[in-house]
Protein backbone atom coordinates (compact mmCIF):
# COMPACT_ATOMS: atom_id res chain seq x y z
CA UNK A 1 0.00 0.00 0.00
CA UNK A 2 1.50 3.28 -0.66
CA UNK A 3 2.40 5.68 2.11
CA UNK A 4 0.67 8.07 3.42
CA UNK A 5 1.08 11.08 2.14
CA UNK A 6 2.72 10.27 -0.87
CA UNK A 7 -0.62 9.78 -2.96
CA UNK A 8 -3.90 11.59 -3.62
CA UNK A 9 -6.46 9.38 -1.24
CA UNK A 10 -9.18 10.67 -3.98
CA UNK A 11 -7.82 10.00 -7.42
CA UNK A 12 -4.62 7.83 -6.40
CA UNK A 13 -1.97 9.77 -8.01
CA UNK A 14 0.77 10.07 -6.52
CA UNK A 15 2.88 13.17 -5.82
CA UNK A 16 5.23 13.07 -8.82
CA UNK A 17 1.96 13.52 -10.99
CA UNK A 18 0.30 16.39 -9.09
CA UNK A 19 1.21 19.84 -8.71
CA UNK A 20 0.35 20.00 -5.16
CA UNK A 21 -0.22 17.70 -2.51
CA UNK A 22 -1.67 18.77 0.75
CA UNK A 23 -1.74 16.75 3.73
CA UNK A 24 -4.25 15.54 6.18
CA UNK A 25 -4.49 13.71 9.03
CA UNK A 26 -5.01 10.46 7.77
CA UNK A 27 -5.22 10.92 3.90
CA UNK A 28 -4.14 13.88 1.17
CA UNK A 29 -5.97 15.44 -1.48
CA UNK A 30 -4.04 17.16 -4.52
CA UNK A 31 -4.83 20.07 -6.38
CA UNK A 32 -6.90 18.77 -9.25
CA UNK A 33 -9.41 16.83 -6.65
CA UNK A 34 -9.09 19.61 -4.21
CA UNK A 35 -10.70 22.03 -6.61
CA UNK A 36 -13.30 19.53 -8.02
CA UNK A 37 -14.39 19.18 -4.32
CA UNK A 38 -14.41 23.11 -3.82
CA UNK A 39 -16.93 22.98 -7.13
CA UNK A 40 -19.15 19.64 -5.73
CA UNK A 41 -19.38 22.24 -2.51
CA UNK A 42 -20.40 25.22 -4.32
CA UNK A 43 -23.02 23.29 -6.63
CA UNK A 44 -24.64 21.20 -3.76
CA UNK A 45 -24.83 24.39 -0.97
CA UNK A 46 -25.75 27.32 -2.62
CA UNK A 47 -25.61 30.18 0.14
CA UNK A 48 -28.14 30.47 2.14
CA UNK A 49 -29.32 34.15 1.37
CA UNK A 50 -32.59 35.34 0.70
CA UNK A 51 -33.64 35.31 -3.51
CA UNK A 52 -31.22 39.15 -3.56
CA UNK A 53 -28.83 38.00 -1.28
CA UNK A 54 -29.87 40.53 1.59
CA UNK A 55 -31.18 39.54 5.05
CA UNK A 56 -33.57 42.13 6.71
CA UNK A 57 -31.52 41.85 9.86
CA UNK A 58 -28.13 42.74 7.42
CA UNK A 59 -29.98 46.15 6.01
CA UNK A 60 -28.46 49.23 7.35
CA UNK A 61 -31.70 51.19 8.69
CA UNK A 62 -31.85 55.01 7.30
CA UNK A 63 -30.25 56.46 9.93
CA UNK A 64 -27.23 54.12 10.02
CA UNK A 65 -27.27 55.07 6.02
CA UNK A 66 -26.94 58.71 6.79
CA UNK A 67 -24.27 58.50 9.31
CA UNK A 68 -22.09 56.32 6.87
CA UNK A 69 -22.88 59.10 4.03
CA UNK A 70 -21.71 61.53 6.64
CA UNK A 71 -18.53 59.93 6.36
CA UNK A 72 -17.77 60.95 2.88
CA UNK A 73 -20.50 63.67 1.69
CA UNK A 74 -20.21 67.56 3.99
CA UNK A 75 -24.10 68.74 4.45
CA UNK A 76 -26.56 68.27 2.15
CA UNK A 77 -28.63 66.68 5.41
CA UNK A 78 -32.41 66.83 3.98
CA UNK A 79 -30.99 64.46 0.67
CA UNK A 80 -29.31 62.37 2.88
CA UNK A 81 -32.28 61.84 4.51
CA UNK A 82 -34.05 61.68 1.61
CA UNK A 83 -31.86 59.19 0.21
CA UNK A 84 -31.59 56.96 3.55
CA UNK A 85 -35.20 56.58 3.19
CA UNK A 86 -35.48 55.73 -0.17
CA UNK A 87 -32.53 53.18 -0.64
CA UNK A 88 -33.77 51.68 3.03
CA UNK A 89 -37.50 50.78 1.51
CA UNK A 90 -36.00 49.67 -1.98
CA UNK A 91 -33.97 47.35 -0.51
CA UNK A 92 -37.44 45.65 1.91
CA UNK A 93 -39.14 45.84 -1.50
CA UNK A 94 -36.35 43.37 -3.13
CA UNK A 95 -36.42 41.28 -0.12
CA UNK A 96 -39.95 40.95 0.71
CA UNK A 97 -41.81 37.86 -0.23
CA UNK A 98 -44.91 38.73 -1.91
CA UNK A 99 -47.68 36.48 -1.42
CA UNK A 100 -50.63 36.81 -3.78
CA UNK A 101 -53.13 39.22 -1.41
CA UNK A 102 -49.60 41.01 -0.38
CA UNK A 103 -49.60 44.78 -0.74
CA UNK A 104 -46.81 45.16 -3.19
CA UNK A 105 -44.61 48.07 -2.48
CA UNK A 106 -43.81 50.03 -5.26
CA UNK A 107 -40.35 51.15 -6.59
CA UNK A 108 -39.32 54.49 -4.86
CA UNK A 109 -36.82 56.36 -7.84
CA UNK A 110 -35.23 59.56 -6.86
CA UNK A 111 -34.69 62.90 -8.44
CA UNK A 112 -32.21 65.07 -6.84
CA UNK A 113 -32.12 68.86 -8.02
CA UNK A 114 -29.01 70.72 -7.37
CA UNK A 115 -26.19 72.70 -8.71
CA UNK A 116 -23.46 71.26 -10.20
CA UNK A 117 -20.47 69.86 -8.20
CA UNK A 118 -22.59 70.33 -4.84
CA UNK A 119 -22.25 66.25 -4.62
CA UNK A 120 -24.96 64.74 -6.27
CA UNK A 121 -23.26 62.22 -7.80
CA UNK A 122 -20.79 61.06 -4.87
CA UNK A 123 -23.63 60.64 -3.35
CA UNK A 124 -24.90 57.98 -5.65
CA UNK A 125 -21.91 56.15 -5.49
CA UNK A 126 -21.28 56.38 -1.83
CA UNK A 127 -25.12 54.57 -1.27
CA UNK A 128 -23.79 52.11 -3.76
CA UNK A 129 -20.60 52.03 -1.80
CA UNK A 130 -22.49 50.91 1.08
CA UNK A 131 -24.89 48.51 -0.85
CA UNK A 132 -22.08 46.42 -2.40
CA UNK A 133 -24.64 46.91 -5.72
CA UNK A 134 -23.63 47.24 -9.07
CA UNK A 135 -23.15 51.08 -9.90
CA UNK A 136 -23.39 52.59 -13.27
CA UNK A 137 -23.55 56.60 -13.79
CA UNK A 138 -25.16 57.62 -17.32
CA UNK A 139 -25.35 60.82 -18.55
CA UNK A 140 -28.42 61.66 -20.11
CA UNK A 141 -27.24 64.21 -22.83
CA UNK A 142 -25.09 61.77 -25.02
CA UNK A 143 -28.87 59.91 -25.02
CA UNK A 144 -31.15 59.94 -28.00
CA UNK A 145 -33.86 58.21 -29.60
CA UNK A 146 -33.72 55.08 -31.60
CA UNK A 147 -32.29 55.60 -34.24
CA UNK A 148 -30.62 58.86 -34.31
CA UNK A 149 -26.88 59.68 -33.65
CA UNK A 150 -25.80 59.38 -30.39
CA UNK A 151 -26.91 56.74 -28.04
CA UNK A 152 -29.80 54.48 -27.40
CA UNK A 153 -31.53 54.32 -23.79
CA UNK A 154 -30.72 50.99 -23.46
CA UNK A 155 -26.90 51.62 -23.66
CA UNK A 156 -27.58 52.93 -19.62
CA UNK A 157 -28.24 49.18 -18.80
CA UNK A 158 -25.00 48.15 -21.07
CA UNK A 159 -23.47 50.25 -18.46
CA UNK A 160 -24.74 48.11 -15.90
CA UNK A 161 -24.00 44.99 -17.15
CA UNK A 162 -20.40 46.17 -17.67
CA UNK A 163 -20.14 47.04 -14.14
CA UNK A 164 -22.01 44.02 -12.25
CA UNK A 165 -18.90 41.68 -14.99
CA UNK A 166 -22.18 40.85 -16.59
CA UNK A 167 -23.76 39.08 -13.98
CA UNK A 168 -27.44 39.42 -14.96
CA UNK A 169 -28.66 39.26 -11.64
CA UNK A 170 -26.36 41.42 -9.70
CA UNK A 171 -27.35 43.82 -12.31
CA UNK A 172 -31.01 43.99 -11.68
CA UNK A 173 -30.96 44.60 -8.67
CA UNK A 174 -28.29 47.41 -9.22
CA UNK A 175 -28.07 51.01 -8.79
CA UNK A 176 -27.95 53.80 -11.74
CA UNK A 177 -27.15 57.24 -11.62
CA UNK A 178 -28.28 59.29 -14.80
CA UNK A 179 -27.17 62.44 -14.52
CA UNK A 180 -27.89 65.90 -16.25
CA UNK A 181 -31.45 64.74 -16.51
CA UNK A 182 -32.66 68.02 -16.99
CA UNK A 183 -30.63 67.84 -20.08
CA UNK A 184 -33.48 65.81 -21.90
CA UNK A 185 -36.37 68.48 -20.67
CA UNK A 186 -38.17 68.97 -23.62
CA UNK A 187 -37.60 73.09 -24.70
CA UNK A 188 -41.27 74.40 -23.69
CA UNK A 189 -43.76 72.81 -21.34
CA UNK A 190 -46.04 72.69 -24.47
CA UNK A 191 -45.94 69.04 -26.23
CA UNK A 192 -43.72 69.59 -29.02
CA UNK A 193 -45.27 69.51 -32.31
CA UNK A 194 -42.62 69.17 -34.37
CA UNK A 195 -40.39 65.69 -33.69
CA UNK A 196 -37.82 66.53 -30.28
CA UNK A 197 -35.08 64.41 -30.86
CA UNK A 198 -33.26 64.82 -27.82
CA UNK A 199 -36.07 65.81 -25.65
CA UNK A 200 -39.44 64.24 -24.92
CA UNK A 201 -38.86 61.12 -27.17
CA UNK A 202 -35.74 59.99 -24.71
CA UNK A 203 -38.17 60.97 -22.38
CA UNK A 204 -40.47 58.43 -23.29
CA UNK A 205 -37.59 55.97 -23.95
CA UNK A 206 -36.84 56.27 -20.22
CA UNK A 207 -39.95 55.96 -18.82
CA UNK A 208 -40.07 52.50 -20.29
CA UNK A 209 -37.17 51.40 -17.74
CA UNK A 210 -38.19 53.48 -15.07
CA UNK A 211 -41.35 51.48 -15.60
CA UNK A 212 -39.69 48.36 -14.98
CA UNK A 213 -39.76 45.41 -18.03
CA UNK A 214 -37.75 44.16 -19.25
CA UNK A 215 -34.59 44.85 -21.82
CA UNK A 216 -33.08 43.77 -24.66
CA UNK A 217 -29.95 44.84 -23.97
CA UNK A 218 -26.59 44.96 -26.37
CA UNK A 219 -23.71 43.30 -24.43
CA UNK A 220 -21.52 45.69 -25.53
CA UNK A 221 -23.36 48.61 -25.91
CA UNK A 222 -23.20 50.43 -28.96
CA UNK A 223 -25.74 50.79 -32.00
CA UNK A 224 -27.97 47.49 -32.14
CA UNK A 225 -26.74 44.85 -34.64
CA UNK A 226 -28.89 42.17 -36.12
CA UNK A 227 -26.37 39.42 -35.44
CA UNK A 228 -25.87 40.93 -31.76
CA UNK A 229 -26.90 38.30 -28.81
CA UNK A 230 -28.99 40.50 -26.93
CA UNK A 231 -29.06 40.24 -22.82
CA UNK A 232 -32.31 40.47 -21.21
CA UNK A 233 -32.56 42.39 -18.21
CA UNK A 234 -35.43 43.77 -15.84
CA UNK A 235 -35.66 46.45 -14.99
CA UNK A 236 -38.24 46.20 -12.18
CA UNK A 237 -35.67 46.17 -9.37
CA UNK A 238 -33.11 48.46 -10.45
CA UNK A 239 -32.90 51.79 -8.58
CA UNK A 240 -32.90 54.53 -10.80
CA UNK A 241 -31.17 58.26 -9.19
CA UNK A 242 -31.64 60.87 -11.14
CA UNK A 243 -29.80 64.46 -10.94
CA UNK A 244 -29.64 67.57 -12.56
CA UNK A 245 -28.73 70.98 -12.02
CA UNK A 246 -32.40 72.64 -13.82
CA UNK A 247 -30.81 75.75 -13.91
CA UNK A 248 -33.30 78.71 -14.20
CA UNK A 249 -35.49 76.57 -11.93
CA UNK A 250 -35.95 78.93 -9.23
CA UNK A 251 -37.16 81.36 -11.54
CA UNK A 252 -40.30 78.89 -12.24
CA UNK A 253 -40.69 78.59 -8.73
CA UNK A 254 -40.59 81.74 -7.32
CA UNK A 255 -43.23 82.86 -9.80
CA UNK A 256 -45.39 79.48 -8.72
CA UNK A 257 -44.53 80.76 -4.94
CA UNK A 258 -45.24 84.36 -5.94
CA UNK A 259 -48.67 83.50 -7.85
CA UNK A 260 -50.05 81.15 -4.85
CA UNK A 261 -48.80 83.70 -2.00
CA UNK A 262 -51.34 86.55 -2.61
CA UNK A 263 -54.01 87.65 -0.24
CA UNK A 264 -53.48 89.24 3.18
CA UNK A 265 -51.07 86.40 4.96
CA UNK A 266 -48.71 86.93 1.29
CA UNK A 267 -46.32 89.50 2.58
CA UNK A 268 -45.79 87.29 5.71
CA UNK A 269 -45.43 84.16 3.54
CA UNK A 270 -43.21 86.24 1.28
CA UNK A 271 -41.05 87.43 3.91
CA UNK A 272 -40.13 83.72 5.05
CA UNK A 273 -38.97 82.08 1.58
CA UNK A 274 -35.40 81.98 1.45
CA UNK A 275 -34.20 83.73 -2.24
CA UNK A 276 -30.73 82.61 -1.93
CA UNK A 277 -31.75 78.76 -2.28
CA UNK A 278 -35.01 78.38 -3.57
CA UNK A 279 -34.53 74.72 -4.78
CA UNK A 280 -35.91 74.30 -0.94
CA UNK A 281 -39.18 74.81 -2.28
CA UNK A 282 -39.08 72.57 -4.90
CA UNK A 283 -42.01 70.36 -6.21
CA UNK A 284 -42.96 67.90 -8.99
CA UNK A 285 -44.84 71.12 -10.73
CA UNK A 286 -41.97 73.03 -11.61
CA UNK A 287 -40.27 69.91 -12.76
CA UNK A 288 -43.09 69.91 -15.34
CA UNK A 289 -43.01 73.46 -16.22
CA UNK A 290 -38.65 73.19 -16.63
CA UNK A 291 -40.24 70.33 -19.43
CA UNK A 292 -40.01 67.17 -17.78
CA UNK A 293 -42.46 65.23 -19.01
CA UNK A 294 -45.77 64.24 -15.88
CA UNK A 295 -45.05 60.50 -16.76
CA UNK A 296 -41.31 60.55 -15.85
CA UNK A 297 -42.03 62.61 -13.17
CA UNK A 298 -44.58 60.28 -11.44
CA UNK A 299 -41.78 57.39 -11.85
CA UNK A 300 -39.36 59.09 -9.73
CA UNK A 301 -41.82 60.00 -6.43
CA UNK A 302 -38.75 60.81 -4.61
CA UNK A 303 -37.90 64.43 -4.95
CA UNK A 304 -34.99 66.23 -3.23
CA UNK A 305 -32.80 69.37 -3.40
CA UNK A 306 -28.96 69.97 -2.58
CA UNK A 307 -28.15 73.47 -1.14
CA UNK A 308 -25.48 75.46 -2.67
CA UNK A 309 -21.91 75.37 -1.33
CA UNK A 310 -21.16 77.96 1.08
CA UNK A 311 -17.48 78.71 2.72
CA UNK A 312 -17.79 77.03 5.55
CA UNK A 313 -18.78 73.79 2.97
CA UNK A 314 -16.05 74.13 1.41
CA UNK A 315 -13.42 74.79 4.00
CA UNK A 316 -14.80 71.17 5.26
CA UNK A 317 -14.71 69.29 1.92
CA UNK A 318 -11.31 69.79 1.80
CA UNK A 319 -10.61 68.44 5.20
CA UNK A 320 -13.69 66.60 6.82
CA UNK A 321 -14.71 63.50 4.50
CA UNK A 322 -12.82 60.20 5.40
CA UNK A 323 -11.33 60.59 2.03
CA UNK A 324 -11.23 64.18 1.61
CA UNK A 325 -8.14 65.51 -0.77
CA UNK A 326 -6.14 66.73 1.50
CA UNK A 327 -5.89 63.41 3.54
CA UNK A 328 -5.04 61.82 0.17
CA UNK A 329 -2.33 64.00 -0.53
CA UNK A 330 -1.26 63.34 3.17
CA UNK A 331 -1.37 59.37 2.28
CA UNK A 332 0.39 60.20 -1.32
CA UNK A 333 3.06 62.00 0.61
CA UNK A 334 3.29 58.99 3.37
CA UNK A 335 3.61 56.61 0.55
CA UNK A 336 7.34 58.34 0.14
CA UNK A 337 7.82 58.32 3.40
CA UNK A 338 7.27 61.81 3.72
CA UNK A 339 5.37 63.50 6.51
CA UNK A 340 2.78 66.09 4.78
CA UNK A 341 1.32 68.43 7.15
CA UNK A 342 -0.50 72.07 6.29
CA UNK A 343 -0.71 75.44 8.08
CA UNK A 344 -4.61 76.52 8.73
CA UNK A 345 -4.04 79.48 6.38
CA UNK A 346 -3.25 77.34 3.40
CA UNK A 347 -6.82 75.70 3.48
CA UNK A 348 -8.70 79.17 4.20
CA UNK A 349 -6.31 79.96 1.22
CA UNK A 350 -7.57 77.15 -1.21
CA UNK A 351 -11.10 77.99 -0.17
CA UNK A 352 -10.56 81.90 -1.14
CA UNK A 353 -9.33 80.66 -4.73
CA UNK A 354 -11.58 78.33 -5.03
CA UNK A 355 -14.43 80.78 -4.44
CA UNK A 356 -12.70 83.66 -6.40
CA UNK A 357 -12.69 81.59 -9.40
CA UNK A 358 -15.99 80.21 -9.17
CA UNK A 359 -14.59 76.21 -9.16
CA UNK A 360 -16.91 75.18 -6.31
CA UNK A 361 -15.76 71.97 -5.04
CA UNK A 362 -14.48 70.38 -7.83
CA UNK A 363 -11.53 73.27 -7.98
CA UNK A 364 -10.68 72.31 -4.72
CA UNK A 365 -8.61 69.81 -5.95
CA UNK A 366 -6.84 71.37 -8.92
CA UNK A 367 -5.97 74.11 -6.36
CA UNK A 368 -4.42 71.58 -4.03
CA UNK A 369 -2.85 70.04 -7.42
CA UNK A 370 -1.32 73.09 -8.47
CA UNK A 371 0.19 73.71 -4.93
CA UNK A 372 1.63 69.98 -4.44
CA UNK A 373 2.67 69.64 -8.01
CA UNK A 374 6.36 70.56 -7.50
CA UNK A 375 6.81 68.55 -4.14
CA UNK A 376 5.12 65.95 -5.78
CA UNK A 377 7.70 65.71 -8.77
CA UNK A 378 11.06 66.48 -6.74
CA UNK A 379 10.74 64.90 -3.02
CA UNK A 380 10.50 61.11 -3.61
CA UNK A 381 14.15 61.73 -5.12
CA UNK A 382 15.15 63.25 -2.11
CA UNK A 383 15.97 62.04 1.62
CA UNK A 384 13.48 64.66 2.91
CA UNK A 385 11.28 62.91 5.29
CA UNK A 386 9.08 66.06 6.33
CA UNK A 387 7.21 68.70 4.38
CA UNK A 388 5.13 71.44 5.90
CA UNK A 389 3.12 73.54 3.94
CA UNK A 390 3.15 76.92 5.10
CA UNK A 391 0.76 79.51 3.39
CA UNK A 392 3.60 81.62 2.03
CA UNK A 393 4.88 78.06 0.10
CA UNK A 394 1.14 78.11 -0.60
CA UNK A 395 0.85 80.89 -2.24
CA UNK A 396 4.23 81.08 -4.26
CA UNK A 397 3.21 77.85 -5.56
CA UNK A 398 -0.02 78.68 -7.18
CA UNK A 399 0.81 81.96 -8.76
CA UNK A 400 3.50 80.18 -10.14
CA UNK A 401 0.96 77.53 -11.75
CA UNK A 402 -0.78 78.18 -14.91
CA UNK A 403 -4.60 79.70 -13.46
CA UNK A 404 -6.18 79.59 -16.32
CA UNK A 405 -5.14 76.04 -16.62
CA UNK A 406 -7.24 75.72 -13.56
CA UNK A 407 -10.70 74.29 -14.46
CA UNK A 408 -13.54 72.16 -13.03
CA UNK A 409 -13.16 68.71 -13.76
P1 LIG B 1 -22.59 66.88 -8.96
O1 LIG B 1 -22.91 65.47 -9.30
O2 LIG B 1 -23.60 67.50 -8.02
O3 LIG B 1 -22.34 67.75 -10.15
P2 LIG B 1 -20.28 65.75 -7.68
O4 LIG B 1 -20.95 64.86 -6.72
O5 LIG B 1 -19.71 65.11 -8.90
O6 LIG B 1 -21.24 66.92 -8.13
O7 LIG B 1 -19.16 66.59 -6.93
C1 LIG B 1 -17.92 66.89 -7.50
C2 LIG B 1 -16.82 66.74 -6.50
O8 LIG B 1 -16.90 67.77 -5.53
C3 LIG B 1 -16.91 65.45 -5.69
O9 LIG B 1 -16.15 64.44 -6.25
C4 LIG B 1 -16.36 65.85 -4.34
O10 LIG B 1 -14.96 65.78 -4.33
C5 LIG B 1 -16.73 67.29 -4.21
N1 LIG B 1 -17.98 67.53 -3.47
C6 LIG B 1 -19.07 68.15 -3.94
N2 LIG B 1 -20.02 68.27 -3.01
C7 LIG B 1 -19.54 67.68 -1.91
C8 LIG B 1 -20.05 67.48 -0.58
N3 LIG B 1 -21.27 67.91 -0.24
N4 LIG B 1 -19.26 66.83 0.29
C9 LIG B 1 -18.02 66.41 -0.04
N5 LIG B 1 -17.48 66.58 -1.26
C10 LIG B 1 -18.22 67.21 -2.19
Amino acid sequence: MAKTGENCTFCGRSRRDVNLLINGISGAICDECARQAYEIVKEQMPEKKSAFGLHKEDLPKPEDIKTFLDQYVIGQDEAKRYLAVAVYNHYKRLIQEVTPDDVEIEKSNIIMVGATGTGKTLLARTIAKLLHVPFAIVDATVLTEAGYVGEDIESILTRLLQAADYDVEAAQRGIVFIDEIDKIARKSDNPSITRDVSGEGVQQGLLKLLEGSIVNVPPQGGRKHPEQKMIAVDTKNILFICGGAFDGIEKKIAQRLNTRVVGYTASEATAQVDRNNMLKYITPADLKSFGLIPEIIGRLPILTYLNPLDRQALRNILTEPKNSIIKQYIKLFEMDGIELTFEEEVFEFIVDKALEFKLGARGLRSIVEAVMMDAMYSLPSTTEKKLRVTLEYAKEKFEKSDVNRLQVA
